[in-house]
């Protein structure tokens, strides 16, 4: 009997050494930014959704590799509110995940200024979306995705939390969506017309609807209003869907 504790030692330790390293995360890609122009956040549209200023020019910035539940609007909420907190005021990096075609198929990574914080990433590993493929993306970036989205899931994280209970919803469905949006969490009344004020969608000269900085439609390019003027007297675009 005493002759096997010897013997189970080296066991152990092989068992104690296996076991730390296989749970290293992976690395994403190291970016310099450092001579890249950061882009000023104007508004967040939407749980996936950014409008910028890059020097003179306001777009649209879609971020790549995510998906947020399209049934769920509470995680929809959710997710904007989060990106609000952390963008809001704040200036960005953004890099092109591929030259498409289609302006509108355009995916982008995001960090934030300047501490690089990869914004793609924080919204998967917080648990406010989920990681979906991005074709033209880095496969490293999608590995690193992939690992903290498990790592969410794991812990229950925001959508993937099961049973627990979720946020109250104190409104009946809301028949116009800007109203529920600003109605859940924001702290001062009157936030609805901040958000709209701040909101921006492009508009052309002889158009009677408002469109997203990218649609199709605008063949001239639009020009940038506030989302709360261009309701007055225009209709959302039905092809690029913009901000209500
Ligand atoms: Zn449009």
């Amino acid at each position: 009997m005493s002759m096997l504790h010897p013997l189970l030692w080296p066991v152990l330790g092989l068992l104690m050494v296996t076991a730390s390293p296989a749970e290293e995360p992976p690395s994403p890609a190291a970016l310099d930014l450092s001579n890249m122009p950061a882009a000023t956040i104007l508004a967040v549209d939407h749980s996936d959704v950014l409008t910028v200023r890059q020097g003179s020019i306001n777009m649209q910035v879609r971020l790549a590799n995510l998906s947020v539940p399209s049934d769920n609007p509470q995680a929809q909420q959710a997710a904007r509110d989060f990106l609000r907190n952390l963008l809001a005021g704040e200036k960005v990096w953004m890099i092109q995940t591929t030259a498409a075609p289609n302006p509108q198929a355009v995916r982008w990574y995001v960090y934030r200024w300047p501490d690089k914080l990869f914004v793609n990433l924080e919204l998967v590993r917080q648990g406010y979306a989920d990681m979906a493929p991005e074709p033209s993306g880095p496969a490293v970036t999608a590995q690193v995705l992939v690992y903290w989205r498990d790592q969410a899931k794991q812990s229950g994280k925001g959508i993937w939390g099961k049973g627990e209970a979720k946020p109250a919803v104190a409104r009946a469905p809301a028949s116009r969506p800007q109203q529920a949006k600003s109605a859940g969490a924001g702290p001062a009344a009157g936030d609805a017309s901040v958000t709209d004020a701040a909101t921006i969608v492009y508009v052309s000269a002889s158009g009677k609807k408002y469109h997203r900085a990218n649609c199709g439609t605008l063949r001239k390019g639009g020009n940038p209003v506030p989302l709360d003027e261009a309701r007055k007297s225009r209709e959302a675009c039905r092809t690029c869907n913009p901000p209500q």
